[in-house]
């Protein structure tokens, strides 16, 4: 029996997504995020609703690739245990034909870095015509390695129901997905007899023709060739090689994760910097790496900052809250797309930085929600009174609306007189 199928366990966790407050998130995270991740209140981001896309409807987003105009990196254990799916194992197939697979995973090429911060500039992300990511099916629009895919897709939200403060919660929990996912991905090559050292230098020597290591759809034969060394040819083995050194140390992930380094090729790094055009140098974010050096973040640090956003966003400060004045609620018209869209919301929260500029944001809410925010006028309350209010009681779930509210400053702190 394959390595890979002889470690799983029958119905295996690893093979199917994790739930957590409405969030589906790959099966893989209940072992190597930390576990008291699963005692956490997520926010349940009802409004990026995927299946029946906003940014799509009315906000110019291509119908078929929506968000995923965009070439993720996915670890080489994560695209080893979608290779046990029928969906997953033809997405490597088609990653491999593109030359898009590396040994640490599906990594796209420095032409490819190019188009992407081309269309960050022409605020075409959603509507790209040359990022479009392979791992989508374009027949059914979904993605072939849903339960499989990686930190930054899976905390990715169009919308978070709590503004930026939600955001910010993601973007922890994304560094932190990220982080995991790159250290299990070099670690499990070095357990399956992978040479690390060949492959690092190998890239540091692409990176004296940088120019030369794209074609349109991937890496080069060349640049294949010299990463790849003796595993060319058996790419999808190693892939499986590595999710099932991963799944062996299921109970170790976490402090594996923390006990190594992520090696990056610096010559390489650098030599990215010199292929960006001028016009594009704006879009380039990061710090540079000095030689020889290693990232050093760890993901313990990472997971303190997680939890830090994590009381950002359910602490409710005490005192007395008002409804904004850069709120306004107005009816829904139901005439535009993103009307419609919402039709079956009554009202439209609506804010502005000021009365006279265009409106920042607007949010669809239903009647019993619009008087609950309603009751903040004028001497305003605090938010533990207001969740006696008969309207607070027909909503589903009040206290998550009125975090909502206080975290898109809907509510804000009544200033002492
Ligand atoms: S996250 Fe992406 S697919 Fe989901 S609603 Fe937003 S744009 Fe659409
Ligand atoms: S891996 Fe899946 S979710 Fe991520 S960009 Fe590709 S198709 Fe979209």
């Amino acid at each position: 029996m394959p390595r890979l199928k002889a470690v799983l366990k029958p119905d295996d966790p690893f093979l199917r997504p994790v739930v957590l407050d409405g969030n589906s998130f790959p099966g893989i995270w209940t072992e190597m995020m930390p576990k008291a991740m699963f005692e956490l209140r997520f926010p349940e981001e009802r409004r990026a609703t995927c299946m029946n896309c906003p940014k799509s409807c009315h906000d110019g987003f291509r119908a078929d690739y929506r968000c995923c105009t965009y070439h993720p990196r996915v670890s080489n254990f994560l695209l080893g245990l979608g290779s046990e799916t029928e969906a997953g194992d033809l997405a490597i197939d088609r990653l491999i034909q593109r030359g898009m697979l590396l040994p640490e995973g599906m990594y796209s090429t420095p032409g490819q870095w190019i188009d992407f911060l081309d269309d960050q500039q022409q605020d075409a992300f959603g509507a790209s015509q040359k990022v479009l990511c392979p791992m989508l099916d374009q027949a059914t629009g979904y993605c072939d390695i849903h339960a499989f895919r990686n930190a930054v897709c899976s905390t990715f939200y169009c919308f978070s129901d709590h503004g930026q403060t939600g955001e910010n919660f993601w973007v922890q929990i994304q560094t932190l997905g990220s982080q995991i996912e790159l250290v299990l991905a070099q670690w499990s090559l070095e357990q399956v007899g992978f040479d690390l050292d060949r492959y690092f230098k190998a890239f540091d020597k692409l990176s004296e023709g940088i120019h030369s290591v794209s074609t349109q759809e991937g890496w080069t034969e060349e640049a294949l060739s010299a990463l790849w060394g003796d595993w060319r040819g058996r790419e999808k083995e190693l892939m499986r090689a590595c999710a099932a050194v991963v799944t062996e140390n299921r109970d170790k992930l976490w402090a594996i994760a923390n006990s190594q380094l992520i090696r990056e090729s610096v010559p390489f790094d650098r030599a990215m910097d010199t292929i960006v055009p001028e016009h594009l140098e704006e879009e380039v974010e990061g710090e540079e790496l000095e030689a020889g050096a290693e990232v050093t973040l760890k993901p313990t640090d990472t997971w303190e900052q997680c939890l830090e956003a994590h009381a950002r966003l359910w602490n409710w400060p005490k005192g007395t809250f008002i409804l904004s004045p850069n709120v306004s609620l107005v009816p829904n018209a139901r005439v535009t797309d993103e009307e419609k869209f919402c039709a079956d919301k009554d009202i439209f929260i609506e804010y502005r930085f000021a009365k006279a500029r265009d409106c920042e944001w607007r949010l669809g809410i239903t009647p019993a929600e619009a008087e609950l925010v309603s009751a903040f006028r004028d001497d305003g309350r605090s938010l533990n009174a207001a969740l006696g209010d008969t309207a607070a009681q027909s909503l589903k779930d009040a206290q998550a609306f009125l975090t909502e509210m206080l975290n898109r400053k809907v509510l804000w702190p009544k200033k002492a007189k």
